[in-house]
């Protein structure tokens, strides 16, 4: 990671982004993600009154193919292997102009509970290795719909970055004989220089190796591998820190802040996973203002990614705007 914070001066006159208007609607007749609404494809979402998932209609993935793998060419060099998989959509909240940032801590709790009990259906399955729950929120994240909601993927294998993930503490574990993560807890919570917002079971902080701007890693304080493990309070807690950093980030720039968002739990192939801490990561592409994004581009694309706001001056004007959120 390339941190050069001497360029943040630089004058900008590239790209600026149109910022998408707010869904000010509780109910649209056009969105299909809207309670009794007709979906594309001919399916009709039911009037849920809380929250509600169904199979993606334009599925990634499928559950129903046969093993199969070949050989393309010579030597195994290029391989192709059947992946089979599910892909859900999880509607956080019947109503069409709330966000996370905006619903109540009671309700995002909700949403917690359902995500644990798809990680807990889908993992339990022989066919999937990994669940991964994730968010893509506002049009520059590719979200085609501003209703509320997430995806759930879950596939046979585990994908690239858990794998990375799961290497990377199996390592550190056993190198030193303790967990990555909670070393890390422990170094951030004695400097406190990129914690943005902490309570008693949860961290949030930008990860001194924060590729994005305004990245932020949730933290619980407790080692636990999955979300399925969490206690009642825990559980409570991590609600209230998601409604804290989707609202703090929306006071950042005064606007609707974009991210992807997604859950890191352990693998569920079976195996044990005593070195995996459980996560959250925010993924913000924003970077000067509403319409000025980051771009991995050039020597990131080609080298290492690069920074010129350094995470502890993003972890400042986070909690600058955190104490500004309601
Ligand atoms: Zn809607
Ligand atoms: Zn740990
Ligand atoms: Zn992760």
């Amino acid at each position: 990671m390339l941190v050069s914070p001497h360029r943040t001066q630089r004058p900008w006159q590239g790209q600026t982004e149109d910022t998408a208007a707010p869904a000010t609607l509780a109910y649209d007749p056009t969105c299909y993600l809207c309670p009794g609404n007709a979906r594309a494809g001919g399916a009709q979402t039911p009037k849920y009154t809380s929250t509600y998932v169904f199979e993606n209609d334009y599925a990634a993935l499928k559950p129903d193919l046969p093993a199969a793998s070949a050989d393309i060419g010579d030597a195994g060099l290029l391989r192709a292997e059947v992946e089979r998989g599910v892909c859900r959509v999880l509607c956080f909240s019947p109503r069409h102009d709330l966000t996370l940032a905006k619903m109540e801590v009671a309700d995002i709790r909700l949403v917690v509970d359902e995500w644990a009990r798809q990680t807990e259906e889908l993992g339990g399955r022989e066919d999937i290795s990994y669940v991964q729950v994730f968010e893509n929120r506002g049009a520059m994240m590719g979200a085609s719909n501003p209703h509320p909601h997430g995806q759930i993927w879950a596939t046979e294998s585990i994908p690239n970055e858990p794998t990375l993930e799961l290497a990377a503490q199996n390592a550190y574990l056993a190198d030193h004989g303790k967990c990555l993560l909670c070393t890390c807890r422990d170094i951030e919570l004695a400097q406190r220089e990129r914690i943005v917002a902490e309570n008693d079971a949860w961290i949030a902080l930008v990860p001194f190796w924060a590729v994005w701007p305004f990245e932020i890693l949730v933290l619980p304080k407790r080692h636990v591998a999955s979300l399925t493990e969490f206690t009642d309070t825990e559980r409570d807690l991590f609600a209230a820190m998601l409604r804290r950093v989707t609202s703090g980030y929306d006071r950042v720039f005064d606007t609707s802040f974009p991210y992807s968002m997604g859950l890191h739990g352990a693998p569920s192939d079976g195996a044990e996973h005593p070195a995996w801490h459980f996560h959250a990561h925010f993924y913000p592409p924003l970077l000067r203002s509403a319409t000025i994004r980051k771009f991995m581009v050039g020597f990131e694309l080609l080298g290492s990614p690069q920074r010129d706001l350094t995470p502890e001056l993003a972890a400042e004007a986070l909690r600058r705007a955190f104490a500004r959120a309601s």
